[in-house]
């Protein structure tokens, strides 16, 4: 190892050692495909974050922010989450524990892949993800972010990301027009050369299209950089509504995201 790279490392470590808080983490999981967008189908492991910054009808990871009444009642099903469920719940990891339940999943310091970093919202723990993704990109892993795109990446988080999946929200979601659209968000990570945006179609598809050519005109988004994809926890609802809404999408030139996951292992959430 050359005195550089030694010097690197060690900056790395001494980071990792409990100078910098720790994440708040839901969920390691791990080989799988990434289910949506467009990297959907390439092999990956997931990293979520618990906290959410978000309320949406029909999250598909509400145990990661639906833990009081409050929230669950903003949920489809309802149902609170319990905070210190040892599966789904808020565990308090440091980057070296991270890593150390990354490599029981799969060979990380020698066999790169892709590292979806998902939640709930990632961009709450930006700072507190640096030193995890230092050492992933060290060991040649791409780094993908997940986000709703309404907190803007600090510069010292975005050197290290491989892309950004921006999934901001539209009115179905059911979160209050302020919180859910920050347009100079997305037009930061539109910036940033490394962003795919991604929005969710309903049955009703229709308002759901014009609100994103609305979003897509005002913050001047490229069509080729933006994808819809079918609501849908099983595989009959998630390809009944692409068939629905695909033609209006391609005739705009945007893409089409199936669930992947969701047709492979329908609502399994360790997938
Ligand atoms: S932003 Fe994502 S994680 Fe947060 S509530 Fe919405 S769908 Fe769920």
């Amino acid at each position: 190892m050359s005195t550089l790279a030694a010097v690197y490392q060690l900056q790395i470590l001494s980071r990792q050692s409990g100078r910098f808080p720790k994440l708040k983490i839901s969920q390691i999981f791990g080989p799988t495909v990434q289910g949506e967008g467009s990297a959907a189908g390439r092999h990956c492991l997931f990293v979520r974050l618990f906290g959410c910054n978000q309320v949406c009808f029909w999250c598909d990871t509400p145990y990661t922010w639906a833990v009081t009444d409050e929230t669950a009642a903003r949920t489809r099903s309802g149902q609170r989450y319990d905070r210190d469920d040892p599966a789904y719940g808020l565990k308090p990891m440091s980057a070296t524990e991270v890593l150390d339940e990354l490599k029981a999943l799969w060979d990380i310091e020698n066999r790169p892949t892709i590292i979806v970093i998902s939640g709930g919202e990632p961009m709450m723990q930006q700072r507190e993800l640096v030193p995890l993704l230092e050492q992933l990109r060290a060991w040649g892993h791409e780094v993908h972010i997940e986000t709703a795109g309404t907190i803007a990446p600090l510069p010292e988080l975005d050197a290290l990301v491989t892309q950004y999946n921006v999934s901001p929200k539209l009115g179905t979601s059911g979160n209050r027009l302020a919180t859910r659209y920050k347009p100079e968000v997305l037009t930061a990570l539109r910036d940033t050369g490394k962003a795919w945006f991604k929005f969710v179609a309903t049955e009703d598809w229709e308002p759901d299209l014009a609100e994103v050519d609305q979003m897509v005109t005002d913050v001047a988004l490229a069509p080729q950089r933006v994808m819809v994809m079918p609501e849908g926890s099983d595989s009959k609802t998630n390809v009944a509504t692409a068939q629905k809404v695909v033609d209006a999408t391609l005739e705009r030139g945007y893409g089409l995201s199936f669930r992947t996951h969701v047709l492979l292992w329908n609502d399994d959430p360790d997938r």
